[in-house]
């Protein structure tokens, strides 16, 4: 197939991809759910009710998705002191986590020609990778839960830059909200790559920083990146 549109990224600056992981590399769905099951759990242990599904009703139908415990002890006429319990329990669940389909085969595949990075505000980082089976394709991870210098600050950017050893603008920025994973980064100079999945799909990108590139699906970065190696001894390469 000939396609004659320039490439978005210039494929001879660009050394590193860094990715946010929740709704970016998995469903953060997944974290939520299995998380809120297995506090839960923790209910039943205490109380003898199970409210798993009161519990999922929540914060999924309901919408209650910050303090969703706190209502529902207020809900149920439990004690309050159960609350940090169940907040701990719901991060401290270990059970597996599943990439979307096909992010291994893009990592692998990126991996051949760039230096890959994470970099997450989410709590449990090294966990959640951990769970998905996905730590290995990183060089560099940056959690920055509970950190001064979490996205959006540009420190969290540059940290991750410079633990690949590249410079920002060497570097493009995959994450799906179009704030946080796009402003920061633009500002360093970083390419910006928005994926249109999971809790802010539909959210529109800013007039004033949009990002470089959109896409639907995490394949579609192979493309965007053009890792096919550079044809040699000749400017033109046949078929592009
Ligand atoms: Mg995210």
């Amino acid at each position: 197939m000939t396609d004659d549109r320039p490439p978005v990224f210039d494929p001879g600056r660009v050394e590193a991809v860094c990715f946010d992981l929740d709704d970016t590399l998995f469903p953060f769905e997944q974290y939520v759910r299995a998380g809120l099951l297995h506090a839960a759990d923790r209910v039943w242990v205490h109380t003898g009710r199970r409210l798993h599904d009161e519990i999922l009703a929540l914060y999924f139908e309901e919408g209650v998705t910050e303090g969703t415990f706190d209502r529902l002890v207020e809900r149920h006429d439990l004690p309050a002191s159960l609350v940090p319990e169940l907040v701990e329990a719901y991060h401290d669940h270990r059970g597996p986590l599943e990439p979307y389909p096909g992010a291994e085969a893009v990592l692998a595949r990126l991996r051949e020609r760039y230096r890959l990075g994470l970099l997450t505000d989410g709590r449990n980082g090294q966990g959640k990778l951990g769970r998905l089976g996905l730590a290995g394709y990183f060089d560099a991870v940056v959690v920055t839960h509970d950190r001064e210098f979490a996205k959006p600050a540009v420190d969290a950017f540059e940290r991750v830059a410079s633990g690949l050893g590249v410079a920002p603008a060497a570097a493009v920025y995959v994450g799906d909200h179009p704030e946080l994973d796009v402003v920061g980064p633009k500002r360093l100079g970083m390419g910006t790559v928005r994926l249109r999945r999971g809790r802010f799909a539909d959210r529109p990108s800013r007039d004033d920083a949009p990002p470089d590139a959109e896409i639907d699906r995490l394949d579609a970065l192979v493309d965007l990146l053009d890792p096919s190696p550079p044809a040699t001894g000749t400017e033109e390469r046949p078929g592009r």
